[in-house]
């Protein structure tokens, strides 16, 4: 009788035992499905879009635009070479497939459309990360370092938000500067002039300008446009601030509002080009990019929404130039 009691005792025991483990394991699993599921559903979003110049496969890396923006600015041209470079600091790949929906109100379409062009323009997935998977930490230091020096951190050497750049490595805003091409570049984020890029800043600093607010970068470009100033950058902030706060996702409704807040700020620079008096005697190269993606409220992995990007150009991509 006893024997059989305790028998009993034992089964129970070893079946809520089980029972625990069993959902210990599960719920330390529940992140791997899910990001498994997100990571599908990302890549059946890019995949059947069909708005892409390229795909998964031949992701272009973010160092290229260095060369792109060098070559447009220096090299051969009958009219006035210009630029006007947008930065949507941390904007996932899977948002323009409805911003291309939205049409001639997406920033992006009217870009990747050709907008102040003859021919067409591109929209290129592109990578962030570092030469090989996992050398470059996905932020937005890394990010915007490796788009505008045309070299990954193993050379630049910023591997995170606060890492000064390496002296002997120059951003194309500085390269251009020092070409007598006059460059502003602006921000909401203030790393770029006190951390990552202190030197050129000290050397160069008329060419930076802090807006504090997005509002107050948005001005600064516009003042730029409107001045004559010829090659404008600007990286607008709140979409990655959005990103943190309400999740990196095209279903996260406050990161979708800061996506197009910020498209409404570039639809309104890109008019402001097109109005120019002097437009017709001009060549504008006009780009907007992201420096990495997010999942969750992070962007801190190699997760492929964080390290599989965008941009858009009014031409045609070509890597080989
Ligand atoms: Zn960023």
């Amino acid at each position: 009788m006893q024997t059989s009691k305790t028998k009993r005792r034992l089964i129970v025991l070893t079946v809520i035992a089980a029972s625990l483990i069993l959902a210990v394991g599960l719920g330390l699993l529940a992140p791997t499905f899910a990001y498994i599921g997100a990571s599908q559903e990302f890549k059946r979003s890019i995949n059947e879009s069909g708005i892409f110049n390229n795909d998964l496969d031949t992701l272009v890396p973010i160092a290229a635009l260095h060369n792109v923006i060098r070559d447009h600015m220096l090299g051969e041209n009958q009219k006035t070479p210009m630029l006007l470079f947008i930065g949507y600091d941390g904007i996932r790949a899977d948002l323009m497939p409805n911003a291309f929906k939205r049409g001639n109100a997406s920033a992006v379409y009217r870009v990747a459309s050709g907008v102040a062009q003859e021919g067409s323009g591109s929209l290129m997935l592109t990578r962030v990360g570092g030469a090989n998977r996992g050398d470059e930490h996905p932020s937005t230091g890394p990010g915007w370092t490796s788009a505008f020096t045309g070299v990954w951190n193993d050379v630049h050497r910023v591997n995170s938000n606060t890492a000064p750049k390496c002296h002997t490595v120059s951003t194309i805003m500085y390269i251009l500067h020092n070409a007598n091409v006059s460059t502003s570049l602006s921000f909401t984020w203030p790393n770029f002039k006190t951390r990552l890029w202190n030197d050129e800043f000290i050397s160069a600093p008329s060419m930076f300008n802090h807006g504090v607010t997005d509002e107050g970068t948005f001005n600064y470009m516009l003042t730029a446009i409107n001045n004559g100033t010829r090659a404008i950058f600007g990286i607008l902030d709140d979409t990655d601030g959005a990103g943190h706060a309400w999740g990196f996702h095209p279903g996260s409704r406050r990161y979708v509002d800061a996506f197009e807040y910020a498209e409404a700020q570039a639809n309104k620079l890109i008019d402001a080009v097109l109005a120019r008096d002097n437009f017709v005697n001009e060549d504008w190269l006009v780009i907007i990019a992201t420096d990495h993606g997010g999942f969750g409220l992070l962007h801190d992995s190699e997760r492929i929404m964080i390290t599989t990007v965008f941009f858009a150009m009014n031409k045609m991509f070509s890597l080989c130039g």
